[in-house]
């Protein structure tokens, strides 16, 4: 282990590129390995982009980047067993996109394309099999079988990362804190996605459903809009699955089966089909994130957001490897790659959205594992949409009936104010 790289990151998702990519840029020595064949072949998004985080890094985004389409509709649907109630927020005509559509086989491998363009060495289909240790500290990997020394290690390599294993950083996977999710890549033609997400052509539409399947389970689906086609998924907490003895593929084929989603994915054909994990439990969860010689980015690190509204990682995947990035930087003047310099990691992350969004939203884990949010209360507002604009021929109830006559046997009231408190405190 002679020859050492200024860094080696391990997993090239949205963390490790941007990583490898800034500290490339800046003339580090950089080492990226991926298991995959290729950057992204091993990866799953639902998935949208949100917010700018990308032109921190790329300033000219959102141009030359291979992003799918912008969103201008984001809508939440309700679902019960036959009908479906939407809240669409459409931005149609406006310039301001909050979220782009993405493939992550396209965008992780342009991603990595930038990180060998500014000069780093991207080894792809390599394994990162154990962590080269001397007297507690990080010096390197070993990959295909070879030692390869470095300053500094960045575990970037996802939700179940064995780097932050071999390092003894406590990571607290769990059926309750992991969420499971299945996605199919649909196509259609341009025209006949625009046509039925009503929105203006390159335009997109990202649908998230609460209320899939019919036992209730914690999870829920979505529908993105692709160029030229539409991603389907649903993601469900690992817990629930082994609970309600489900596969979460089964869920997919009954989301895709709903009255209310058959007609938009209508005569695609699949093109592609993915599973992959997702840590949900936020803060509680997260592992320690650096020690002697190495640091920890996005997921690896548990930086999603799960509030029930989206999934969010990419951006904290991005800005974790910014920060890390910039702690390498920093440790490279100083000559000094221990813990007490590398510390400085956290202290960022705590000084950016990244730790204040999770420390924010730390009880949204706790709120959404309340079962009432996948039956009771998607029935309920279905219920209540259908009553509203039924016109019977008997005299008309006024609103508050209604809805005290829909609630009976769903949900009491009290249970509603309780669960309307905790969500005011949570999400
Ligand atoms: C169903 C689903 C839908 C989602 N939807 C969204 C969404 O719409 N928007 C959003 O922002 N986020 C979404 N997310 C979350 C988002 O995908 C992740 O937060 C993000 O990909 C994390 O990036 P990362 O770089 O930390 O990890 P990853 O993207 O998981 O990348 C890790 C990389 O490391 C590689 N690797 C792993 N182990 C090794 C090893 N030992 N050696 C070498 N390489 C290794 C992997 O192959 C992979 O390429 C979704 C997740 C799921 C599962």
């Amino acid at each position: 282990m002679d020859d050492k790289f200024d860094a080696i990151i391990v997993g090239a998702g949205p963390a490790g590129c941007t990583a490898a990519y800034l500290l490339a840029k800046e003339g580090l020595e950089v080492l990226l390995v991926e298991r995959g064949n290729y950057a992204g072949s091993k990866n799953m998004t639902g998935g949208v982009l949100y917010g700018p985080v990308l032109s921190r890094v790329f300033p000219d985004f959102p141009l030359n980047i291979p992003l799918e389409r912008p969103i201008s509709r984001h809508v939440l649907t309700f679902l019960s067993a036959s009908s479906a109630v939407s809240l669409d927020a459409n931005a149609a005509g406006t310039e301001i996109h909050n979220g782009y559509s993405i493939l992550r086989a396209k965008f992780d491998r342009w991603f990595a394309k930038q990180v060998e363009d500014a000069g780093g060495i991207v080894a792809t289909g390599l394994l990162a099999e154990d962590l080269v240790m001397v007297d507690n500290r990080v010096t390197g990997i070993v990959a295909g079988g070879d030692e390869m020394g470095a300053e500094v290690v960045i575990a970037a390599d996802g939700v179940n990362s064995l780097m932050a294993q071999k390092a003894g950083l406590g990571v607290r996977l769990a059926p309750h804190n992991v969420n499971q999710g299945v996605k199919e890549v649909i196509k259609l033609p341009p025209e006949v996605i625009e046509d039925r997400f009503n929105v203006a052509p390159g335009e997109g539409a990202a649908v998230h459903y609460l209320g899939i399947g019919t036992e209730g389970v914690h999870g829920g689906g979505f529908l993105y809009t692709n160029k030229e086609s539409i991603s389907v998924g649903v993601v469900v907490q690992l817990k629930a699955l082994m609970e309600h003895n489900l596969r979460a593929i089964d869920l997919l084929e009954s989301f895709k089966g709903h009255p209310a989603v058959k007609p938009l994915i209508k005569s695609g054909t699949t093109v592609e089909y993915s599973a992959h994990l997702v840590p949900a439990g936020g803060r509680d969860m997260m592992p320690r994130l650096c020690t002697d010689g190495m640091l920890v980015a996005g997921d690896a690190g548990a930086m999603v957001l799960a509030t029930g509204r989206a999934l969010e990682g990419i951006n904290y995947a991005m800005a974790s490897g910014m920060a890390a990035a910039e702690t390498v930087k920093q440790a490279r003047q100083k000559g000094d790659y221990s813990r007490q310099s590398l510390v400085q990691y956290e202290a960022m992350l705590a000084d950016s959205f990244v730790f204040k969004d999770l420390e924010n939203f730390r009880s949204a884990a706790g709120f959404l594992d309340n079962p009432r949010l996948y039956r009771a209360y998607p029935d309920l507002v279905c219920g209540l949409a259908n009553k509203i604009f039924e016109v019977d021929g008997q005299p008309k109830k006024k609103v508050w009936q209604v809805v005290r006559g829909e609630l009976k046997g769903r949900v009491s009231l009290w249970q509603l104010i309780k669960d309307g408190l905790a969500a005011r405190k949570s999400v």
